[in-house]
């Protein structure tokens, strides 16, 4: 796609969400890192159903380790919560023990940690400390494919391909951008074309018309 029709695709999207940001709630970087391993296969939804009372408990690592197998009760409406149990128990003694207890800021560290892949860690870099990655999702992935910033289904190349092709004033909005507009307008069953801003930019739509 054409830069020009990449910026106007961006333009047009942050102008229907101006206040664009991840719809998972969380008050510190040590939430974010909670929600963010809760949210795997999940729902922002259902995650901050269940973080609203698991973090009045439990916010710092310390905390959730003396929690400990009774993060269960708290988390158990959600997907694979024996699993996320035990990355949250382990990743929580590697803060304390490598991290001083802190969200550590670089990919590698993240990624260290169980239960943190690559778009978990693209995603905690991006809101928590402001770099310009960009997580790609099965709402960025189907998304970006329809409009025609993208033509692959493997995370990875649309993620590089991204990077490349997103203009830098919009790195840092593109994953909660795509995010929002496949959640709300582009969405996995029946897109929303009518309504949807960026009808006359998108590959999708010219291909169905
Ligand atoms: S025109 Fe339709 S397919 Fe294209 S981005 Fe909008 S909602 Fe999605």
């Amino acid at each position: 796609m054409h830069r020009t029709k990449v910026t106007n695709v961006f333009l047009r999207l942050k102008k229907f969400f101006p206040n664009s940001r991840i719809e998972l709630k969380f008050k510190s970087n040590f939430e974010l890192f909670i929600a963010v391993l809760l949210s795997s296969r999940t729902k922002d939804a259902q995650v901050n159903f269940v973080t609203k009372n698991l973090f009045s408990k439990a916010n710092n690592p310390y905390n959730m380790i003396k929690l400990g197998e009774k993060i269960k009760y708290y988390i158990k409406s959600i997907g694979f919560f024996n699993r996320k149990t035990d990355f949250i128990l382990k990743s929580c003694n590697i803060l304390l023990k490598k991290f001083n207890g802190k969200i550590p800021s670089k990919r590698k560290h993240l990624e260290s940690l169980p239960g943190i892949g690559r778009k978990s860690a693209n995603v905690i870099l991006n809101v928590a400390f402001g770099f310009e990655t960009i997580a790609v999702d099965t709402h960025v992935l189907r998304v970006s494919n329809r409009i025609g910033l993208s033509n692959s289904n493997n995370l990875r190349n649309v993620e590089n391909t991204l990077d490349n092709i997103v203009p830098k004033e919009f790195k840092i909005s593109c994953h909660s951008l795509l995010v929002l507009q496949g959640r709300y307008i582009c969405k996995s069953k029946r897109p929303n074309c009518k309504i949807c801003k960026i009808n006359d930019l998108c590959k999708f739509y010219k291909n169905n018309l």
